[in-house]
């Protein structure tokens, strides 16, 4: 088993897509292990995405990401990093698979609805963030 790191993005929870994507997710497969609301400051988002710091999106970014609540959330199931990437699509929703996450919630490649870690590496640390030590060993 494995655990990853989702993040609701704010344009799905203020369009009351919530509820359907975590339904979604556990057709998926995915048993939610961690779950919480909440309304990131710049500073979270901008540590968050800093491995984008450079890029040219990085502010669009940041203020999308502060805009309104998102629901970050640890997933477990087997291969859970590369599953959650299929089950999310391309990152730009107009390009994503048809019945992907993105395909159905997202409206644009910015506002795609969902974020999922894209390594193990980095699923490890993002759950870090989001979620204490007691949350991590109970979902290992
Ligand atoms: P992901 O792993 O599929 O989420 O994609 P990336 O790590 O490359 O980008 C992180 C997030 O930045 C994406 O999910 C989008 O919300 C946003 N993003 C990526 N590329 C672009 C872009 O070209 N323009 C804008 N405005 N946002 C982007």
């Amino acid at each position: 088993m494995e655990t990853t790191l989702t993040i609701l993005k704010p344009d799905s929870v203020a369009a009351g897509n919530a509820g359907k994507i975590l339904a979604h997710l556990e057709e998926e497969g995915f048993t939610l292990r961690g779950l919480r609301v909440m309304h990131l400051t710049q500073a979270q988002a901008r540590a968050f995405y800093a491995v984008h710091k450079e890029r040219p999106f990085y502010d669009d970014l940041v203020a999308f990401m502060t805009r309104g609540p998102v629901i970050p959330a640890a997933l477990e199931r087997d291969n859970a990093v590369a599953h959650l990437r299929q089950v999310m699509g391309a990152t730009d929703s107009a390009q994503a698979e048809e019945g992907t996450v993105r395909n159905l919630y997202g409206t644009s490649i910015e506002e795609n609805a969902i974020h999922g870690s894209d390594s193990p590496e980095n699923a490890v640390k993002e759950l870090a963030f989001f979620f204490g030590e007691a949350d991590r060993i109970a979902s290992l």
